[in-house]
């Protein structure tokens, strides 16, 4: 492991030495992040605050566990199950967070940020319209006070049962101002969750105007939860979808919709199952490069899984071998798979890509290339 930043990946034959005005571009080019679990954006001392205001019974030690990574870390789905059933009281915890973390986005280059978010395990604390309203305050103070915009993505807790979900996307459509609420996503753990148990609430949510994201081939999951999502319940984006690399009929598909990935570059089960000295070089996201799909980079749960969103775009460029011109083409991507309205995605595609453009021609050539 080493020891520079991102701290706690291991290193890659085909690492690029990157200079400081490097690193500053990677932190400043404009850019999307549409797969960012709310909960998964927490600060550490954020953490010791709400533990303190709410009274739960969380020791000091047990929070410095949540964040600790390296050899055994505390799974983030068990750390989300401590804040739902103990912590996150009130709506203006949730206010809070995005506040805190729109602010950090903003200043690592992001405009746009999708916030996923699961109310089903909060439900005994607030209702859906309390908690979505907390958050949506937040995104709209956002623009004017940090310069980013965004969105919220309720997402179906898929180890709840099909009727939770179904509630929550009743709840979801119940509420008439929800602008910033263009559809629903699906996750904690895939491993015996299939998307297709939850067809019912999918079918509504479609049938109710709202597109639809699904965590699909995470954790080595089979390929056929990437295929349901897409072809059964109406995805027109999946979050990691890595085993889609075993189905080349699928890939083949899947390239000429143009399907997204928002794919994770530290997504820890490859760091847990690959080999340390072949991480880099048999990394999914490498292969689905390769293949043609559209994939781009997302930090899903930065502090806890401790990386931060430039570090996410920086991962491919360092450590997997994408080219500067790769590293654009996401960037497209990104803007293209967002949520946001077509109006403001189609300026962005040219102002963004023109910033980065200027951006990337004042870089000095780099000592490997
Ligand atoms: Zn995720």
């Amino acid at each position: 492991m080493r020891s520079t930043n991102p701290g706690w990946v291991p290193d890659s034959p085909l690492r690029r030495q990157l200079t400081p005005e490097w690193l500053a571009f990677f932190r400043t080019f404009p850019k999307a992040e549409t797969h960012c679990h709310l909960l998964g954006t927490i600060a550490e001392s954020t953490f010791r605050d709400l533990v303190r205001e709410s009274g739960a019974s969380v020791s000091d030690e047990e929070i410095s566990a949540f964040y600790t990574r390296g050899e055994k870390p505390v799974g983030v789905l068990k750390i989300f199950r401590t804040l739902e059933s103990q912590v996150l009281r009130e709506p203006e915890m949730l206010r809070r967070i995005a506040l805190e973390h729109l602010e950090r986005a903003a200043s690592l280059g992001v405009r746009w940020i999708e916030f996923s978010w699961n109310w089903t395990g909060l439900s005994r604390w607030m209702s859906y319209a309390d908690g979505a309203r907390a958050i949506q305050s937040a995104l709209l103070e956002a623009p004017e006070r940090f310069g980013i915009s965004g969105c919220l993505i309720p997402a179906i807790d898929r180890e709840a049962s099909p009727e939770d979900a179904c509630r929550l996307v009743e709840e979801v459509l119940s509420m008439k101002d929800r602008p910033l609420v263009p559809g629903i996503g699906i996750d904690y753990r895939e491993t015996g969750h299939e998307p297709e148990n939850f067809w019912k609430a999918f079918r509504l949510a479609s049938e109710g105007g709202l597109k639809i994201t699904i965590h699909a081939g995470e954790f080595g999951e089979h390929w056929r939860n990437v295929e349901t999502a897409v072809d059964l319940l109406g995805a027109c984006r999946i979050d990691h979808g890595y085993t889609i690399v075993d189905n080349p009929e699928l890939v083949e598909r899947a390239r000429r919709l143009a399907l997204p990935f928002a794919v994770v570059p530290t997504n820890s089960y490859y760091l847990r199952t690959l080999e340390p000295e072949r991480w880099a070089l048999d990394h999914p996201i490498r292969r689905m490069r390769d293949l043609g799909l559209s994939v781009y980079p997302n930090s899903d749960d930065p502090t806890m899984h401790r990386v931060s969103i430039d570090e996410s775009w920086r991962i491919p460029f360092e450590f997997f071998g994408f080219s500067l011109e790769d590293t654009r083409r996401m960037l497209a991507a990104s803007i293209e798979a967002s949520w946001a309205d077509a109006s403001d995605a189609r300026r962005w595609r040219v102002e963004w890509l023109e910033e980065f453009d200027r951006l990337a021609a004042g870089l000095p050539a780099l000592p490997s290339d």
